[in-house]
């Protein structure tokens, strides 16, 4: 099988050097920082993060120079972002960290000129933080989003969200959710929708944060109750019905940043691994020797 040659990158790979300097230098120290919690970075960590690397001219690179981003592509991002993933809160600093690095991305390409100002300028300048609302407990939503169970029932223009949604990153203190719902118009079950709704908001309710392995997200991942919430037609993000469409858009180039932040991050776990094994002292070698091949 032939594999195009894809030419490097060279202000990418410069770029991302400068960000795995940045990491080791400034953010490694703030992993042992009790604001590091068991559900991840407090949101006043994660703003402290933010300002050194602002200071840098390192944040949001996967976001617009418009928006004030470094206005990196796809390709360019994998270096930058693998070098980030050096630790969990390299890509918590550089902003580019789930949920809200897919949300900008989602909210870049569907979102109107008005939602744009309202929602997006803050969140690109880390002003704000947001979540993303699918998710749902059993039988609801998960890998087969059309067991969506959440429902935004209206006339078109003004209508009432009644659900629950769970494992949603960031939901305690961000400024917006988007919420996909099911959409019934005049009782026609229209298919998913996505909603921008602004937080906090009476009617959307953080129940409880989930436990879970992992502790590498901004203020964890919450349960959240949805009664009786009223959004209107101007709330939707991007079309009516569009929700599974829009999801693809999000999700898709969202997985892949997932790998590449992971792959940084399995480079740091080799790094400490490879430390271990040559100061570790076994058998009367560093146990990293007792590791060559012998004959049995
Ligand atoms: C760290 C983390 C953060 C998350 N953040 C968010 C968030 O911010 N917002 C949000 O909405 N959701 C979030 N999620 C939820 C995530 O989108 C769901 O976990 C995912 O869609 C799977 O749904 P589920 O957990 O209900 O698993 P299920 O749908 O119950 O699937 C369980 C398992 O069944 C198997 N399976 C399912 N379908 C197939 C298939 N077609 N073929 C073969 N095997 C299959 C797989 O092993 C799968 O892992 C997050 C999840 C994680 C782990």
């Amino acid at each position: 099988m032939h594999f195009p040659r894809i030419p490097a990158d060279t202000d990418a790979i410069a770029l991302a050097s400068r960000v795995r300097a940045f990491v080791c230098d400034k953010v490694l120290t703030y992993e042992k920082d009790a604001r590091n919690t068991a559900h991840g970075p407090t949101d006043a960590l994660r703003r402290e993060l933010n300002a050194l690397a602002r200071a840098e001219g390192l944040l949001a690179p996967h976001v617009s120079r418009e928006y004030g981003g470094l206005g990196l592509s796809h390709a360019q991002r994998a270096p930058v972002f693998e070098a980030a993933g050096y630790s969990p809160l390299g890509p918590v600093a550089l902003h580019c960290a789930a949920p809200d690095k897919g949300n900008m991305h989602l909210l870049e390409q569907v979102a109107s000129p008005a939602q744009k100002r309202r929602f997006l300028e803050s969140l690109a300048r880390a002003d704000s933080r947001s979540c993303f609302a699918m998710t749902e407990p059993a039988p609801g939503a998960g890998s087969d989003p059309l067991l969506l169970q959440t429902t935004a029932v209206g006339d078109g223009r003004d209508f009432v969200v009644n659900g629950r949604k769970w494992v949603i990153t960031g939901a305690p203190g961000a400024a917006c959710m988007i919420l996909m719902a099911r959409t019934f118009v005049s009782g026609r079950d229209l298919g998913a929708t996505m909603f921008l709704v602004p937080l906090p908001n009476a009617d959307v309710r953080v129940e409880r944060l989930v436990d879970s392995m992992d502790s590498s997200f901004t203020e964890g991942h919450a349960e959240v109750v949805i009664q009786n919430l009223q959004v209107r037609a101007e709330d939707i993000l991007g079309e009516l019905a569009q929700g599974f469409r829009y999801a693809q858009v999000r999700l898709a180039p969202a997985r892949l940043t997932h790998c590449m932040r992971w792959i940084g991050a399995a480079a740091r776990a080799q790094d400490i691994a490879l430390a271990h094994a040559a100061t570790r002292q076994a058998f009367g070698k560093s146990i990293g020797r007792l590791l060559a091949p012998t004959r049995i």
